[in-house]
C-alpha cells in the first residue's frame, strides 16, 4: 500500500480580483459548479486507481475563493474523497473563505459535510486599506464570519497582509495588538508583495523601504500573542495547520483541479504532479531532498538532517554563517535573524 498522501483541491473562481492576486484564479461569480465538481472527482478517481485507497490525513481546499462554492459542490466533492479513499477519522478539513461569500446558515451547511478549520482572508482590520487591496469585505463582515466560525468550535485561521504603502513599524504594532482581541489561534502575516501582472505592478506604489519591512517583521512575534513556526505563520501550541506542515516537512500530498499542485510519492519513487493531470513527473531523490531543505528551513522546527539531506547541504557554508543558520538536535534551523534571509541562505545553504 503506498503512503498517506494530503489532499489539496484548487477551486479557481472569485467574486473579483485583488489588486495584488497572483494566484491562479478567475473572476466569475457563477461558473459550471456541477462541470467543476464533475472534473475534480474523476481527478480523484485517477489518483485511487492510480494508488489505491491510501489514507488522508488532511484535506484542505483552497483558492481562489472556496467558500463560493454551493453547499451541494463541496458535498459532491466530500462524497467522492471518502468513497476513494481512507479518509483519517480526525481528518483536518480546510476550507479558504472569503467573509462576503459565507453566511452563518452557508457555514454551519459547510460543517455539516465536515469540515472542520476555517481560513479567513481578513487582510486589514481597516476598511479604507481593504478597499486599496481590492477587497470585497469590510472589517465587520470578517469578524462577523469569525465569530460564527468560533461559535460554532472551528479550528479559525486568519490571514492578514502587511507592508502596504506609507506603512511603519507602529502600523503592524497596532495590527497585532487588534488581532489579539480577536482571540484567533492561528494567524497568517504576509508581506506585500508586488507580484508581476498584478494591478498594482503597474501603480508604481511607493513601498516601504527593506529596513522598515525588517522592523515590521520583526515586531511581530514581539507584539503577536501568538508564537511563530513558520517564516509568515503563528498558532497556538497544537493548533498549527497539519496540511501545511506535511509539506514543508516533506510529505506526500496530491494537488487537485486546474492550478493545484503536488508530490506524489508511489512505489519508492517521488514524482512532480499537476493538477488537472497537466504533469506527471518523476523527479530525483536529490530534487526531493533540496525541496525539502527550502521548505523545512521556512519552520521554526527546522530540516531534519537525513543522509539524503545531508548531501545536498554546504556545511562549510553552515558553520561560518551560525548567525543565519545552525544545526541543534539533527535539524538544521533558520535563527530569527536568517529568517529575514531566506532567499539569499536557499542559495547558498546548498551545495
Ligand atoms: S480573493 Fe484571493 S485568490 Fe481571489 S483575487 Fe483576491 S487574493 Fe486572489
Amino acid at each position: 500500500m503506498n503512503c498517506p498522501h494530503n489532499l489539496y483541491i484548487h477551486v479557481p473562481f472569485c467574486m473579483s480580483k485583488c489588486q495584488y492576486c497572483a494566484f491562479f484564479s478567475v473572476a466569475c461569480n457563477n461558473p459550471d459548479w456541477k462541470k467543476y465538481a464533475d472534473n475534480i472527482c474523476s481527478e480523484l478517481k485517477f489518483w485511487s486507481d492510480k494508488l489505491g485507497k491510501i489514507k488522508i490525513p488532511t484535506i484542505f481546499f483552497g483558492g481562489g475563493t472556496p467558500s463560493l462554492m454551493p453547499v451541494e459542490t463541496l458535498e459532491q466533492i466530500l462524497k467522492c474523497i471518502y468513497d476513494n479513499f481512507d479518509v483519517d477519522k480526525d481528518c483536518e478539513i480546510t476550507l479558504e473563505s472569503n467573509p462576503k461569500t459565507l453566511d452563518k446558515t452557508k457555514l454551519s451547511e459547510f460543517v455539516s459535510l465536515g469540515m472542520n478549520r476555517l481560513s479567513v482572508g481578513v487582510q486589514s482590520l481597516n476598511d479604507e486599506e481593504l478597499k486599496f487591496l481590492g477587497r470585497i469585505h469590510n472589517v465587520k463582515d470578517a469578524i462577523d464570519l469569525i465569530q460564527n466560525a468560533q461559535n460554532m468550535n472551528l479550528r479559525v485561521s486568519a490571514d492578514f497582509i502587511y507592508g502596504l504603502p506609507n506603512q511603519d513599524e507602529n502600523s503592524v504594532i497596532n495590527l497585532c495588538q487588534n488581532i489579539n482581541k480577536i482571540g484567533l489561534e492561528h494567524v497568517s502575516m504576509y508581506e506585500l508583495t508586488i507580484e508581476k501582472n498584478t494591478p498594482f505592478r503597474r501603480q508604481n506604489l511607493k513601498m516601504p523601504n527593506n529596513e522598515t519591512m525588517a522592523k515590521m517583521y520583526n515586531a511581530i512575534p514581539e507584539y503577536l500573542n501568538l508564537p511563530r513556526y513558520e517564516v509568515s505563520n503563528y498558532a497556538k501550541p497544537g493548533q498549527e495547520c497539519r496540511h501545511n506542515q506535511n509539506i514543508w516537512h516533506g510529505g506526500a500530498y496530491i494537488g487537485i483541479g486546474r492550478g493545484g499542485a503536488g508530490r506524489v510519492f508511489m512505489n519508492d519513487k517521488w514524482y512532480e504532479q499537476m493538477g488537472n493531470n497537466e504533469k506527471f513527473d518523476e523527479i530525483s531523490n536529490e530534487i526531493r531532498a533540496v525541496e525539502k531543505i527550502i521548505t523545512g528551513l521556512r519552520t521554526i522546527l527546522g530540516v531534519r538532517l537525513d543522509e539524503d539531506i545531508k548531501n545536498q547541504i554546504n556545511f562549510d557554508w553552515v558553520k561560518n554563517h551560525s548567525d543565519l543558520v545552525v544545526v541543534s538536535d539533527e535539524y538544521l534551523k533558520t535563527t530569527k535573524k536568517g529568517m529575514l534571509f531566506l532567499d539569499d541562505i536557499m542559495v547558498d545553504v546548498i551545495k
